[in-house]
């Protein structure tokens, strides 16, 4: 079975990913509160308790374009999901595939950007199969006419700032050209020749950035991750011809820090919250196929512009889910965030 039905026919696909429950969940007896029945559909069952004391399970039922259990690999999760965007931007599309969702519950792991070391399934994620697929693309006899070649950009936004991971975290500026086109100045793009290349400036990225950081930025978690592979036609010019974007967005566990005496931390979790509620408001614009797209709220979607704009962009949310019963409020809202039905 392949993937093509819903980002070929529709712009956007949003589906949920549950991770198994990990050790720690295990030895602390937490207990699975998700189940995945099939047919994109997914029930969270919240424990709760009546006035009387007596404990009962409120069920409470969610519909997406996919639901993936805990035994669904990375490979399937991206043929589902970012494999019918790598098709389209050789279509010319703008294709965008965003990972969402609470620090923990899987956003890297999916994505294949986890270089802290011994983890050797580190290549095994999103960002290796999309790139193995580019290449497989570029000489494919459908598209090698097009005459293009594809260089790779990767860069985190902090705090509504740019820094570019494979420019020892230069701080970059976003600018708005005459054309209304989004700029980041000076962001390094380099050229790739197959898709080891990609994962080599994966890793590079990874390693700077979680380099040099202090108490206050300590992880990964508070910033969003962007990987973007340019199609550019072999002109004199480079014109692009499409941009694939894979973004591992920052930690949504909104409100987390709000008792926080940190002006630091309370700011870190402000400026996520807007981002994210930025990008659902572009999304969501994007499917009702609106001429307003509310780009210019935040840097994530300012940055992402060409994501949002145009007739040919599609993009698709993975929002993941833990399992245990301990996050079922954090699930919940990673739930009803992603669930497109629902307002914000
Ligand atoms: P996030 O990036 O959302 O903060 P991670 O991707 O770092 O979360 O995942 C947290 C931990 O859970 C990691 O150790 C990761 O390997 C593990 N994990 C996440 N998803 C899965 C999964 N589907 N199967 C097995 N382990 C997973
Ligand atoms: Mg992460």
């Amino acid at each position: 079975q392949d993937c093509r039905s819903s980002v070929e026919t529709h712009r956007i696909c949003v589906c949920v990913r549950k991770r198994p429950l990990n050790k720690l969940e295990e030895t602390r007896k937490d207990i699975d509160v998700i189940s995945i029945p099939g047919n994109g559909s997914l029930l969270v069952h919240e424990p709760k308790q009546k006035v009387d004391l007596t404990k009962y399970l409120e069920n409470q039922a969610f519909q997406f374009d996919y639901s993936f259990d805990e035994t669904t690999t990375n490979e399937v999760v991206y043929r589902f999901t970012a494999k019918p965007l790598v098709y389209a931007a050789f279509e010319g599309s703008m294709a965008t595939c965003f990972a969402y969702g609470q620090t923990g519950s899987g956003k890297t792991h999916t994505m294949g950007g986890d270089f802290r070391g011994k983890n050797q399934n580190s290549s095994t994620g999103i960002y290796y199969f999309a790139a193995r697929d580019v290449f497989s693309l570029l000489s494919h006899r459908k598209y090698s006419h097009l005459n293009l070649s594809p260089y790779v950009s990767f860069f985190e936004i902090y705090n509504s700032k740019v820094y570019d991971l494979l420019n020892d975290k230069a701080k970059l500026r976003v600018l708005e050209d005459e054309r209304q086109q989004m700029q980041v100045v000076g962001l390094e793009e380099v050229f790739v020749s197959e898709a080891e290349d990609v994962i080599k400036l994966i890793e590079l990225g990874s390693a700077c950035r979680t380099s040099g950081q202090t108490s206050a930025n300590a992880n990964s978690s508070r910033s969003h991750a962007v990987l973007q592979i340019a199609l550019r036609r072999n002109d004199r010019a480079g014109t692009l011809y499409s941009k694939f974007s894979l973004v591992d967005l920052a930690g949504n566990e909104r409100g987390q820090d709000v008792n926080s005496n940190d002006r630091n931390t309370l700011n870190e979790t402000a400026e996520i919250n807007t981002s994210l509620l930025a990008l659902k408001e572009c999304i969501r614009s994007l499917g009702q196929n609106k001429d307003h797209i509310p780009f210019r709220m935040s840097t994530l979607t300012r940055v992402l512009r060409d994501s949002f704009i145009g007739e040919k962009s599609k993009t698709c949310m993975i929002a993941m889910v833990s399992p245990s019963m301990a996050s079922c409020d954090y699930t919940l809202n990673t739930l009803r965030y992603a669930d497109r039905g629902q307002p914000l």
